[in-house]
């Protein structure tokens, strides 16, 4: 095993597939770190700025920065990592339902077992096709599978999906990285599911205190939170190494969450040697049938600051933010370092091609389609990508973990970014559209290093003339 980061000790050693949070510790680590001097704060910044990683007693520094000049500091700080590290490409993806059938009682979820109002649905093969038709028609080339956890979802039906969808292909339409958020497997199930070709895989542990999570998880397969806790252990065993982490924030506290997020981070990195590909940070919006949670709200504010803490102390992860955020924060987010979202967001089930539509999982607060999105993109300076090269070249899990530096990203991402922008706007975008991104590519070709542009300029043309999917 390679560890890439030097390994920090705690209190319960990390072996793979064993219990790893110490609720005590990670109370400690935050009430140790109480009152922060502003120099600590400067000095935690100043670390994460050079693209260190942060251990958790100096991330807790962070979270415990209450006043509105050093959280200043902290937002600039990670603006500034933002785009030394990414640059400023966004990768582009849609989620797509493919049912809500579930065995489990999570009391913020509109797909409850026991949630009678919910209409239950599960996409025929058939219906499949027609959803991811409809995800091609509008741009889209990368996807993530949603699914309730029921029999009915096993590893096998979730690997035919994936194949099916991967099958689908209409005029240069095709989506070419496919996630998958779903229950946890055992090791053979992942198994099952990495052979049919899928990128990340994502399972969220919604709160990394037990005891909060037993409160919110009322029945069910998923009441047992270290099988939860181990799943990414088992999918990276299985030979899953682009895993996905997550918290659902308004649970517990927010900032013990930061903290498990990164102790998942650090143990999986003890572990395997690779770190998780992406985090997510959904916070809990109004569902079907659910009401009366006493929930700890996470204000517009602390959410702002907990994503900017977030991406200092995990330069080189992914952060992705979906629709469940409202378009105003969306765009200010963008500024402190998330590296994903979704666009032209539909989460009811058969929802993008709008034949007989099943209950969503929660609202969503950005419903804008796919062209809005991108054009809001372009006119903020960002560069929309559809990008699928690390997964397709094999630059995943440790690989990717090694190159992801401020070279990589110029010299991969940033051109997959223009080529996959440009095979959109020929195959999808609108005249103004075109006009404004052709000139975005450009202005980015302008930033390149001399001897790369006149090739980028000629990749481009060709992608003009008709060529598509140019991998570097
Ligand atoms: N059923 C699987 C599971 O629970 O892991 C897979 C997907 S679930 C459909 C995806 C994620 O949606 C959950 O892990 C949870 O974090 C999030 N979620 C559930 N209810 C939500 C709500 N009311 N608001 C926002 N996010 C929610
Ligand atoms: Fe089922 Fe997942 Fe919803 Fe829980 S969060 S009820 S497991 S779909």
């Amino acid at each position: 095993m390679k560890t890439i980061f030097s390994p920090q000790i705690y209190s319960i050693e990390d072996i793979p597939n064993k219990p790893f949070i110490d609720a005590d510790e990670i109370r400690c680590f935050l009430e140790e770190s109480q009152n922060p001097s502003r120099e600590q704060i400067n000095t935690v910044i100043q670390k994460s700025i050079s693209k260190q990683r942060l251990s958790l007693q100096e991330t807790a520094i962070l979270l415990n920065a209450n006043d509105s000049e050093s959280i200043e500091l902290i937002k600039e700080a990670a603006k500034k990592l933002k785009r030394d590290v990414y640059g400023n490409r966004i990768v582009i993806f849609a989620p797509l339902y493919v049912g809500n059938k579930c065995i489990n009682d999570c009391s913020y979820c509109g797909f409850s077992c026991k949630n009678n109002e919910a209409i239950r649905k599960t996409l025929t093969d058939n219906e499949l096709v027609k959803e991811t038709t409809a995800l091609l028609d509008s741009g889209h080339k990368r996807t993530i599978l949603v699914y309730g956890e029921h029999p009915d979802y096993s590893a096998q039906f979730i690997a035919d999906n994936v194949r099916k969808v991967y099958g689908v292909k209409k005029g240069n339409g095709e989506i070419r990285r496919i996630n998958i958020n779903a229950a946890p497997f055992d090791i053979d199930g992942f198994r099952i599911i990495k052979e049919s070709g899928i990128g990340t895989f994502q399972v969220f542990q919604e709160s990394y205190d037990a005891t909060v999570y037993d409160v919110y998880h009322r029945s069910g397969l998923k009441k047992d939170f270290n099988y939860r806790l181990t799943a990414m252990d088992r999918a990276m065993e299985a030979g899953i190494d682009d895993v996905g982490l997550g918290a659902l924030f308004g649970l517990g506290d927010w900032k013990f969450d930061v903290l498990g997020l990164l102790r998942h981070t650090n143990h999986l990195e003890a572990c395997f040697g690779v770190g998780p590909h992406t985090i997510s940070f959904p916070r809990i919006k109004e569902a079907s049938n659910v009401s009366n949670l006493s929930l700890q709200e996470l204000s517009d504010d602390d959410f702002l600051r907990m994503i900017a803490i977030l991406r200092l102390a995990v330069p080189y992860t992914g952060l992705i933010l979906t629709a469940r955020e409202p378009e105003e924060i969306r765009k200010e987010i963008l500024t402190y370092g998330v590296s994903q979202i979704d666009g032209g967001t539909n989460i009811e089930i058969g929802g993008y091609s709008k034949e007989n539509v099943a209950t969503g999982q929660f609202k969503i607060n950005d419903d804008r389609s796919l062209s809005d999105v991108i054009d809001e993109l372009i006119e903020g300076d960002y560069l929309p990508s559809f990008c699928t090269a690390c997964y397709r070249k094999g630059r995943t899990g440790e690989h990717f973990m090694e190159f992801s530096v401020p070279g990589f990203i110029k010299r991969y991402c940033t051109p997959n970014a223009m080529f996959t922008l440009a095979e959109y706007l020929e195959d999808y975008g609108s005249e103004s559209t075109k006009e404004k991104g052709y000139k975005l590519i450009e202005h980015n070709i302008n930033k390149m290093p001399l001897e790369n542009q006149q090739k980028l300029r000629e990749d481009v043309d060709s992608i003009k003339s008709g060529k598509r999917d140019i991998l570097i």
